[in-house]
């Protein structure tokens, strides 16, 4: 037995109300916007108290520590639903689509043939969502946003892969809001109807601009060791 956790399900709690009164503050149903618990660095005991108030919805930023975690979760929770968020090397996406039910970092091209050959090989097909580098920032991962059109045809004409959303994570130095609108526009004309942007700082401007998923971590589990 874990011990139980007060802090990360009262801060599960205040999350989920500030979520809804962003919701309420801007016209959306508040079921319109995930809250997904970003569990990177935190341990199972930290993790299954959320299972067990009944949060359903996590992220890892590593394969490797997702596998070290998940598979003995999902087998106590077997409808928890697990997503990748960092970065993937071709030569890990076997098991990333093994262990993940969305990635939300495809990020190239050489990631798309990767991912189509395992899903093919597999009897998954993780949903992907396209992660787009809105400050085209050089040392950040994602595709251009000018590049972003013909990347997400690509991936579903050519690699025949179930892109059903896209993800950024804005630069840590400017106002998120114009990514997070750019992340939208780009959404909108390919018909994509997710859009994975917010951490917890900048949730409620996400959700604002149309988030249907929230990515958050700090303000769940307090500052990463
Ligand atoms: C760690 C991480 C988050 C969560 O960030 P917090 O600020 O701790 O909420 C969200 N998205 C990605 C891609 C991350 O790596």
């Amino acid at each position: 037995m874990s011990a139980p956790d007060p802090d990360a399900i009262a801060n599960w709690r205040a999350i989920r109300a500030r979520i809804a009164a962003a919701c309420e503050a801007c016209g959306r149903a508040p079921e319109s916007v995930a809250l997904v618990a970003v569990t990177k660095g935190q341990t199972a005991a930290r993790i299954r108290p959320l299972l067990e108030a009944g949060h359903r919805l996590f992220a890892e930023n590593r394969v490797q520590e997702a596998r070290a975690k998940w598979p003995a979760l999902r087998e106590e929770f077997p409808d928890l639903v697990l997503q990748l968020i960092g970065p993937l090397q071709t030569n890990k996406s076997a098991d990333a689509v093994a262990l993940f039910d969305t990635i939300a970092t495809l990020d190239r091209e050489r990631l798309a043939v990767a991912l189509a050959a395992a899903i093919g090989r597999s009897d998954r097909r993780p949903d992907c969502l396209v992660e787009i580098n809105t400050g085209r920032e050089a040392q950040k991962a994602g595709i251009d946003p000018d590049a972003a059109d013909a990347f997400i045809a690509d991936c579903r004409e050519r690699h025949g892969l179930p892109i059903v959303g896209l993800m950024t994570i804005p630069p840590a130095d400017q106002d998120p809001e114009s990514h997070f609108a750019l992340l939208a526009r780009i959404a909108a004309r390919n018909g994509l109807a997710r859009l994975s942007m917010g951490m917890s700082g900048d949730f409620e401007a996400a959700i604002r601009a149309g988030a249907t998923e929230v990515r958050i971590g700090t303000a769940l589990f307090g500052p990463r060791r």
